[in-house]
């Protein structure tokens, strides 16, 4: 699979990146934080990092022998 069919498994919107910070760039939703005091605050990630983070599950699931299946961050445990 490539990049472009990963992008393609998850929805895009202008946000700011959780990992690299990069404002202003396409962002998907991978998760929340919703603490009982304080402020609501959305995961998203950029197309790069998410490409890397979908990187780092397939190793991850290589190595421990599990199934990879592409298109599930913010859809199970990161
Ligand atoms: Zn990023």
């Amino acid at each position: 699979m490539d990049r472009g069919e990963i992008l393609g498994l998850y929805e895009w919107a202008i946000g700011v990146c959780f990992r690299c910070a990069t404002a202003n760039t396409a962002t998907t939703h991978l998760g929340e934080i919703d603490p009982p005091a304080g402020d609501h605050y959305d995961i998203r990630a950029c197309e790069k990092c998410l490409v890397e983070l979908e990187e780092e599950r397939r190793r991850y699931a290589e190595r421990t022998g599990r199934e990879y299946t592409p298109g599930q961050l913010g859809r199970c445990e990161l």
